[in-house]
């Protein structure tokens, strides 16, 4: 039910729409309850603009401006699920996100993880991002204004780093950041991008897997 006073729009406060989002995600393999119960909570709506409101829950990427997308709902839940692998309290666990854009996928990790800091590196999205983020109160979800590729070292180290944006390597920032056992989840390569998996052990050496192809905004230098 919409809270009293607020504008329905039109029909994406209801949760049956949220319901079939997460269904098309299960159907896709992500089947992590945790991470489908976090979907379903977050409303993608919030994350968009008016005009592209009635798209919110198909499991589409969407464009946001500044030549930016909200992530698919597949691949957020995906990138969650990935992360969550091999972290045994998640609640205990701190978790960086590269690429904030809109703040869709820090709101899901937010219901996640025990803390959660999110870098953008263009300032209309980062503000834009707090703007979004502002009426869902997520006192664990902290949001950074920089260059991800150094990663945030005032959070460090991380159990986890996810990234939305794909570099043709993990930058080595990233690999610093991590715990001993920790993992990156990030697309990774230019023209033909992968979702990779990289487990850092406990003498520092990381070992990569390739997971799926996927398509990413690149992953670029500097702010904006
Ligand atoms: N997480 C978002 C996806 C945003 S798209 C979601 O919830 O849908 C990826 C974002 O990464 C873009 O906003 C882009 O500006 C940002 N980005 C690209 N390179 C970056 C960098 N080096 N540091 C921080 N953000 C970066």
């Amino acid at each position: 039910m919409p809270a009293p006073g607020s504008a329905d729009h039109g029909g994406l406060n209801s949760s049956r729409v949220r319901d079939r989002m997460v269904d098309r995600v299960r159907e896709l393999g992500v089947r992590d309850p945790r991470v489908l119960d976090a979907m379903r909570s977050v409303p993608r709506h919030l994350f968009v603009d008016e005009a592209l409101a009635s798209r919110a829950y198909e499991d589409t990427a969407l464009p946001i401006g500044h030549g930016q997308t909200i992530s698919q709902p597949y691949i957020v839940a995906r990138i969650a699920e990935l992360a969550l692998e091999g972290i045994a309290d998640p609640r205990a666990a701190r978790l960086l996100e590269v690429g904030t854009g809109c703040g869709y996928a820090a709101a899901v990790m937010a219901q996640l993880f025990g803390d959660v800091v999110s870098i953008e590196r263009l300032r209309a999205l980062h503000d834009r991002a707090r703007e979004n983020l502002r009426p869902l109160r997520l006192p664990n979800l902290r949001l950074v204004f920089g260059d991800g590729n150094r990663g945030v070292a005032a959070g460090a180290p991380y159990d986890a780093i996810v990234a939305a944006a794909a570099g043709d390597e993990l930058p080595p920032a990233w690999i610093e950041q991590l715990k001993p056992g920790g993992r990156i989840v990030a697309p990774v390569g230019a023209l033909h991008q992968q979702l990779i998996v990289a487990i850092k052990d406990a003498s520092g050496r990381v070992q990569k897997t390739g997971k799926e192809a996927v398509r990413f905004v690149p992953l670029r230098g500097g702010v904006g």
